[in-house]
């Protein structure tokens, strides 16, 4: 998997983005991919290079935009005992303090004020999971609310969000009144810096639970964010969707890097089933009450453990191709798949209600077969 550092390099290199810039002009104009042609703008050539591959090649580009200074692998020096980086061509020293187990560096793009550094990282083998964790995303409390069904642990992750999206709205409103708008681009821009380090914790955390319980990851599938009722109201108040898909990306990556197997299942309803019984039962606050079994939870909790025992939507890695199979003929949500496919959904709620196969409050996932196949036969 390619991963992308950022390094702040406090250099000024605005010299050599302006040459860079002008060499990518030229090549647009003349589609030379000879470096003898640019050597006048002074500009090494091995960056040079760079810039006349992409902007000469294609020939869709028009203009130069967000240009930065490209260094290849071979223009690249690293030690990693060090954690330095070297490149020759700028005399440039960066210290890194990202993951040092990288099996090649690929490239580094320079601008203003940032190194990107992107490296290929191995990806350890899927693990054949025991167990399915419910990861339940919230806009308000905690961030994430992880359960394990065959245990009946709960872990409640992230708490901090939303006291920092409330403290920064406060300063917000402050400075908005004091019509500070740069100001307040800043402060934006640094409430997202301290969601985004959050957010590499939390899913940190909750991909480090799955590898201690080797147990695979269930999400909810909340592509459609916008449209999902579960969660417009609260983003009025609490976290944005924008926080809400950039944890989704990051548990995903982090999980496919340590082997931990990733499922989506049908958001509907997860806050409002019991998960004890599958019936619809009585969400207040962050309490949840069923009037079927009397069972009383936590509500992301509940929530968690719903997502935990539902069936995935698509099995595994594969998912985007079963997505496009049901796709087919239809740019639309595939509707009726979605309805096929919580039948079985309901026969598993029943069948968890019946169950007298384990004495636990949520009935296993292993169980639940064994019973269907009882019951039937
Ligand atoms: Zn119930």
């Amino acid at each position: 998997m390619i991963l992308t550092f950022k390094i702040k390099h406090n250099r000024d290199f605005s010299n050599e983005l302006k040459k860079a810039k002008q060499i990518a002009e030229f090549a647009v104009r003349t589609h030379t991919l000879s470096s003898k042609d640019v050597k006048h703008f002074g500009l090494k050539s091995i960056i040079a290079n760079q810039i006349l591959k992409k902007y000469s090649r294609n020939r869709k580009i028009k203009n130069v935009k967000n240009l930065k200074l490209t260094i290849p692998n071979q223009g690249i020096l690293v030690n990693k005992e060090k954690q330095e980086i070297y490149i020759p061509s700028l005399k440039l020293t960066l210290q890194f303090s990202f993951r040092n187990d990288f099996e090649k560096m690929n490239q580094i793009e320079i601008d203003e004020q940032y190194a990107h550094v992107s490296v290929t990282i191995p990806e350890k083998p899927v693990i054949e999971p025991q167990t399915w964790l419910g990861v339940d995303r919230n806009a308000t409390g905690h961030i994430a609310v992880v359960a394990n069904p065959q245990t009946g642990k709960v872990w409640k992750i992230g708490k901090q969000a939303e006291h920092i999206h409330m403290k920064y709205k406060e300063i917000r409103r402050k400075i908005q009144k004091a019509k500070k708008f740069r100001l307040l681009n800043k402060i934006k821009n640094r409430e997202n810096k301290v969601i985004r380090d959050l957010n590499h914790k939390v899913s940190r955390k909750i991909v480090d639970i799955a590898i201690q319980h080797n147990a695979g990851i269930k999400l909810e599938k909340l592509d459609g964010i916008r449209n999902n009722r579960k969660h417009t109201k609260s983003f009025n108040y609490g976290l944005n969707s924008w926080s809400f898909y950039q944890l989704q990306k990051f548990i995903e990556y982090k999980a496919k890097l340590d082997g931990i197997p990733i499922t989506y299942v049908e958001p509907r309803n997860t806050s409002k089933e019991c998960s004890r019984c599958g019936d619809i039962g009585i969400r207040e606050g962050k309490s949840f009450k069923c009037l079927t079994c009397g069972h009383v939870d936590h509500a992301d909790a509940n929530a968690s453990f719903n997502i935990a025992l539902r069936q995935p939507l698509v099995e595994g890695i594969g998912q985007l191709h079963a997505d496009r199979d049901a796709c087919k003929g239809s740019t639309d949500t595939p509707e009726g798949q979605l309805r096929e496919r919580r039948r079985p959904q309901n026969l598993r709620a029943s069948a968890r209600r019946a169950c007298q196969r384990c004495n636990s409050r949520i009935i296993y996932i292993s169980h639940f077969d064994q019973y269907i196949a009882g019951r039937l036969f």
